[in-house]
């Protein structure tokens, strides 16, 4: 069996041409557009991508997107300080806090900066309210990337309730919202993490298995029930030939992306699983591009809550 591939980049630009109008409505009622801004602290050469793709999406829609950026040595209390007059700023629906922030700033203080943010205007869904409302199946404001992954199910007819559903990864914002999406579309759901004994054949009772643990190629076509859909969260990059002559096979398009450039994105997914799998997301393209189109359907639903144009 090969794999049937979930083109994610494909559904994100559907995505994304969908929420135009919802935007230009938006627009049109209040006089002004839904309205994003994003904390950068540092110049960490991925985050600063993650945040270009971010605020590009969102003003390619009509939204406002202001980068907002805060300097690598600065202190917890100017994030905080950042985070309150984005609070304070009504053309602001939704506030993005970029992780991570720089060590120096101290432990904890990424969680500080996270619960520094309205709630109303928590775009990433990371705050305890919004997170006690997913998990009481109540309208709010969820983590992009499990969105992301639920949307591409549903908008591929693959069915949730009724089925088993294993995520691999167990962290705020990944593992445990997808979990609890899941849950509340009636799948029987397993959480395993590092500490789960006999992980392959947990893995292997999935009909929907979520890989969200950053190791790439650990879930081998052994971990995956045949016919099973997998959903690859994992963003790992490979800068070594031996990483890549392990994990990719001779003459594939990774090993030649990787002779042409010095490095190679894999996910937490071996390719040997699209042998067996029956479904399965690439990467990239894949659940990174529908991250990005939830960052975009946050912030309208955000500023429609915030406006009482949704209740
Ligand atoms: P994390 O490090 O916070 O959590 C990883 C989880 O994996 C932990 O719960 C841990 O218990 C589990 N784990 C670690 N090693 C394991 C092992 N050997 N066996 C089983 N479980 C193990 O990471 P995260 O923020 O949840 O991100 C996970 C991956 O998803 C990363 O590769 C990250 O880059 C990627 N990611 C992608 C997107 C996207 O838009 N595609 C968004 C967020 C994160």
């Amino acid at each position: 069996m090969i794999a049937r591939r979930l083109d994610g980049a494909a559904w994100a630009t559907l995505i994304r041409t969908e929420l135009v109008p919802r935007v230009a409505a938006f627009t049109a009622t209040q006089g002004r557009p839904p309205g994003l801004g994003v904390i950068l602290a540092g110049r960490r050469p991925e985050s600063e991508i993650y945040v270009r793709n971010k605020l590009k999406a969102v003003s390619e829609a009509g939204c406002r997107a202001d980068l907002v950026r805060i300097d690598e040595d600065a202190t917890l209390q100017e994030a905080l300080d950042t985070v309150a007059r984005l609070n304070a700023d009504d053309g602001i629906d939704g506030i993005l806090v970029q992780s991570p922030l720089p060590a120096a700033m101290g432990k904890g203080a990424e969680q500080r900066v996270f619960d520094a943010v309205d709630a109303a205007k928590d775009v990433d869904g990371f705050h305890p309210e919004n997170v006690g409302r997913l998990s009481q199946k109540r309208q709010t404001l969820v983590a992009c990337t499990p969105l992301g992954c639920i949307e591409l199910l549903e908008r591929e007819g693959i069915q949730i309730a009724g089925r088993h559903a294993v995520v691999i990864g167990r962290s705020d914002i990944v593992g445990k919202p997808m979990a609890m999406l899941l849950l509340n579309r009636d799948a029987t759901v397993t959480v395993c993490h590092s500490r789960t004994p006999n992980l392959a054949q947990m893995a292997a009772t999935a009909d929907i298995l979520i890989a969200a643990v950053g190791r790439p190629g650990l879930i081998t076509r052994d971990f995956v029930k045949p016919g099973a859909t997998v959903i690859d969260v994992g963003i790992n990059v490979l800068t070594t030939a031996e990483q890549v002559e392990h994990l990719c096979a001779e003459g594939s398009a990774k090993r030649r992306a990787f002779a042409e450039k010095g490095s190679v994105l894999i996910g937490d997914v071996h390719p040997n699983v699209a042998e067996v799998a029956g479904a399965l997301t690439p990467v990239p393209g894949g659940v990174g591009p529908l991250t990005i189109a939830m960052v975009l359907r946050n912030t309208i639903t955000a500023a429609e809550l915030r406006c009482g144009v949704l209740r």
